[in-house]
């Protein structure tokens, strides 16, 4: 199939996505519930020739394009999200809901999905086969994507005669100011971390802060433990390899002349593979009974595992970044030396299948990336320019998987 007019076909379609764009940005809703944002995602499909699946346990849709020919299905996932802060950007299309704001640009990709739709429904008789759009709530920490495969996302590689047309690939974009408006970048293997979190108590005894031996201060023990984290970071885990433990909070205590009972610490760790993840938290279990024990005081720690590795299959990297150079550019096309630490839950969709993320460079014209304001900051601006771009590799990513360019 020939995709060399995609980018003009998106172009004609930016206007109307900037529209429904900024109709989402002025109504942020966060979590999985997210009663308006589903009723404008279903509202900018109707009409299209796809069949609609409403997910129970969340606002989550699913879209199934049938191309005119058989083949298989391949999924592409728009996160609908936005998160619990201010707006404080001075555009016209600004939240006008108290505390939310599409600082991540789920608004983007949201928008950008809805466009993929309908350039892929226009090719809909050549499609060897059909595209899964998926429209996810809660990306940001209430783990949408995990709900709506729990939800039996993935049957939806059955038609409805029963016949199979497996989901063999899966990819999503993720917009930022980070890199030039119009860039497609991602890499082989580890793309984003893994995002767990440990609140580690330790107790000790309450007493007068003139008699500490006749309590058992918890303080100092807690403080200990927060500086061994770091040597064991430095000392057990591969530079190769490596993780993050920031304690972002420590707390004890009432006034200065009390010993407490109890000394809290709570921090987040961050790991590229599951092995380094599993390896930090043994050790930070250890490292703080360990240390507790040596004082004679007691501690409890407690994991809370958030979203696993995003692992991008070698394949699927190669593909997309190959659909960027096509459809892009080699210029506009980068292969990231390192991931980032930040999380996803498309990390979900990637266990399961394999495929990849991309990110799209969105940066306002006229600003740098290395100064823009970033994702999840309040003054975040994306360049809506990019949203040609991504509509188009969206697009690009389901038809050269379902039809491959000619060698
Ligand atoms: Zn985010
Ligand atoms: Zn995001």
């Amino acid at each position: 199939m020939n995709v060399d007019t995609l980018r003009d076909e998106a172009r004609d379609l930016l206007s109307d996505t900037v529209e429904l764009r900024r109709a989402l940005h002025r109504w942020p809703e966060i979590g999985n519930d997210l009663p308006v944002t589903k009723e404008q995602v279903l509202g900018a499909l109707d009409g299209l020739p796809v069949q609609i699946t409403q997910h129970q346990t969340t606002s989550g849709l699913a879209a199934v394009l049938d191309g005119g020919k058989p083949g298989p299905t391949v999924l592409l996932r728009g996160d609908m999200d936005a998160l619990p802060m201010p707006e404080d950007t001075g555009e016209a299309f600004s939240s006008r809901v108290d505390g939310a704001m599409h600082a991540c640009g789920h608004d983007t990709h949201t928008a950008m999905l809805v466009g993929a739709a309908r350039l892929l429904s226009a090719r809909r008789e050549d499609l060897p086969g059909r595209v899964l759009f998926m429209f996810q709530p809660g990306e940001e920490g209430y783990g949408g994507a995990d709900l709506m495969l729990n939800e039996g996302l993935l049957e939806l590689g059955r038609r409805a005669d029963g016949s199979e047309s497996p989901i063999t690939a899966a990819y999503a974009l993720h917009i930022t100011t980070m890199l030039p408006t119009g860039t497609i970048a991602t890499r082989r293997g580890p793309l984003m971390a893994s995002a767990d979190t440990v609140t580690i108590v330790v107790t000790g005894r309450g007493g007068h802060a003139s008699a500490p031996h006749q309590a058992l201060d918890p303080i100092p023990i807690a403080c200990e433990i927060v500086l061994a984290l770091q040597t064991m970071i430095t000392r057990r885990i591969s530079v190769f390899d490596p993780a993050v433990v920031t304690v972002g909070r420590i707390a004890a205590g009432t006034t200065n002349n009390v010993i407490p009972e109890t000394a809290t610490i709570e921090a987040t760790i961050r790991a590229v593979s599951q092995t380094t993840r599993a390896t930090v938290h043994d050790a930070i279990r250890r490292v703080a009974e360990g240390i507790a024990a040596a004082h004679d005081a007691s501690v409890e720690a407690l994991f809370t595992d958030g979203y696993p590795v995003t692992v991008n299959a070698e394949s699927g990297a190669d593909f997309a970044l190959g659909v960027s150079r096509e459809l892009l550019g080699a210029e506009h096309t980068v292969t990231m030396p390192n991931p980032i630490m930040g999380a996803e839950d498309f990390s979900y969709v990637l266990e399961r299948l394999p495929g990849a993320m991309c990110f799209l460079g969105a940066t306002p014209a006229g600003r740098n990336p290395l100064t823009a304001a970033p994702n999840h900051s309040n003054r975040v601006v994306f360049d809506e320019q990019a949203m040609v771009d991504g509509m188009a590799m969206y697009a690009g990513l389901a038809i050269r998987h379902l039809a491959p360019a000619a060698p």
